[in-house]
């Protein structure tokens, strides 16, 4: 097992994963900017290093200096978090060089999952359904209109190097789709340096389900059943939640089995998760992440399971220990994304927290990083806490949910707390009767 490891990352995550390696006996590492000195994870840490100025292309993402900070604690493994450098193969192989552990899948899987259109190949080989779409990236205009043709419209113009819902636009005619390609070309590349472009079939009505996976890398893996995360603004999800309402036990272990499988298969290596798109009772993969994600709490609160220890336990070489039949479900988890955003125009809303208090009591667990007097920079996203709540069934989880949100006080900014409080008396919500359009339609 590790002594110590460095957190590449800052927030509520970096608070996160210390969590875990405190509880293993294992000595943690923050790294910051010169922004977050006051940072709750630097307070917290063994140990920190400053790492570079505010911008996070100069500290967060400096591979040089991370690798400094590592020789210069000592540190044997670092845990990446989500964003910043957790789905950068480049910078695995760089800590390889330098025998530290990149608590992460190996750099072959993170570059085959990367590229779209690599990953779903891969996918569709491995038996996971996948959307209709072009068998690889598209060239030209002409192709396009053809493969278009043939899909049928409305279609969808998809970044092979994508995230974050950038690079991607509909065409509903033959008319749209020149623009959509020019205009999915030119993010694509602003964004991800690489502009090859690929097709799908663009569902109407999908939900988003995610399905949780653990392997290690023995050929061992386990799902750890789904997330619904169709609730989305921009293509960004606000809320998440296991069970999918739209799914029945049946459903739910059969796409879960065909993944585990896959991901056995492939000897997959640390947590992942597999997207789809839902509609009409069928699963299509859009992507796979392989890191950590943000709403994985929601997973942790209905299996019992800590997914860091998980991934820090795998990275040092363990085996799984347990199977499919060893994991146990209980009851309905729902996380709520706290932004430090208008809830109506979603402006960031940067400044200091006057007052805080945070909800608590019996089914409820915040993961935040703030206090009161924080200063929030404006240099980074916006998330500032999540609120996770668990209760039997979904309607208990609702009741909590909702009882927890009054409770909150953040005085000093705006936050997306009154966004969520109206969601709960809506009738759609109350029913778990929404698609990945809804909350849009709803907000306009
Ligand atoms: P990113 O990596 O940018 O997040 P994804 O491929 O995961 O991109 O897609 C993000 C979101 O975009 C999905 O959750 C869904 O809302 C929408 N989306 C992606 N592919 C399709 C599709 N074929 N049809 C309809 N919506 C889609």
């Amino acid at each position: 097992m590790f002594d110590k490891i460095l957190i590449a990352n800052r927030g509520e995550i970096a608070l996160r994963i210390q969590r875990a390696c405190h509880e293993l006996g294992i000595a943690t590492v923050a790294v910051h900017s010169t922004a977050d000195e006051d940072a709750m994870h630097v307070r917290l840490a063994d140990e920190s290093v400053c790492i570079g100025p505010a911008q996070a292309a100069a500290s967060y993402l400096n591979i040089p200096a991370l690798i400094a900070a590592c020789e210069i604690t000592n540190a044997d493994a670092v845990h990446p978090g989500y964003g910043f450098m957790s789905e950068n193969a480049r910078f695995a192989e760089i800590l390889a060089e330098h025998n530290i552990t990149f608590i992460g899948p190996s750099p072959e899987h993170i570059n085959i999952m990367g590229d779209k259109i690599i990953a779903k190949e891969t996918v569709k080989n491995l038996g996971i359904p996948v959307v209709p779409g072009s068998e690889g990236a598209i060239d030209d205009g002409a192709e396009a209109l053809k493969i278009a043709e043939e899909i049928g419209y409305p279609v969808l113009v998809k970044a092979a190097h994508g995230g974050g819902g950038k690079g991607m636009k509909v065409a509903s005619s033959p008319a749209e789709l020149h623009d959509a390609m020019a205009t999915a070309r030119a993010e694509a590349m602003a964004g991800f340096g690489n502009d090859t472009l690929y097709m799908e079939k663009y569902l109407t009505l999908p939900r988003h389900i995610e399905i949780q996976v653990l392997g290690d890398g023995h050929g061992n893996a386990v799902h750890l059943g789904e997330r619904d995360c169709s609730l989305q603004r921009r293509h960004q999800k606000v809320w998440e939640e296991a069970f999918s309402p739209a799914l029945n036990a049946e459903q739910r272990s059969k796409i879960g089995e065909t993944v585990a499988k896959a991901m056995a298969d492939m000897k997959y290596s640390g947590v992942g998760t597999v997207e789809f798109l839902y509609e009409n009772g069928e699963f299509y993969f859009i992507e796979m992440n392989t890191r950590l994600q943000v709403e994985h709490p929601v997973t942790e609160m209905i299996t019992g399971l800590d997914l860091v220890q998980q991934q820090i336990r795998i990275a040092a070489g363990a085996e799984l220990g347990f199977c499919q039949d060893d994991i146990n479900f209980n009851g309905h988890a729902i996380e709520v994304r706290i932004n430090a955003e208008n809830p109506r125009t979603f402006v960031p809303s940067p400044g200091t927290i006057e007052a805080y208090h945070a909800p608590g009591g019996l089914g409820v667990r915040v993961d935040s990083g703030v206090y009161a007097g924080y200063r929030i920079p404006p240099y980074y996203d916006s998330l500032i806490g999540k609120l996770i709540v668990h209760g039997k069934n979904r309607t208990d989880a609702l009741m909590r949910l909702r009882r927890a949100l009054g409770e909150y006080v953040i005085d000093g900014i705006e936050t997306t707390i009154p966004l969520y409080i109206d969601l709960l008396s809506n009738s759609d919500i109350i029913d778990g009767n929404y698609d990945i359009h809804w909350l849009e339609k709803h907000l306009s």
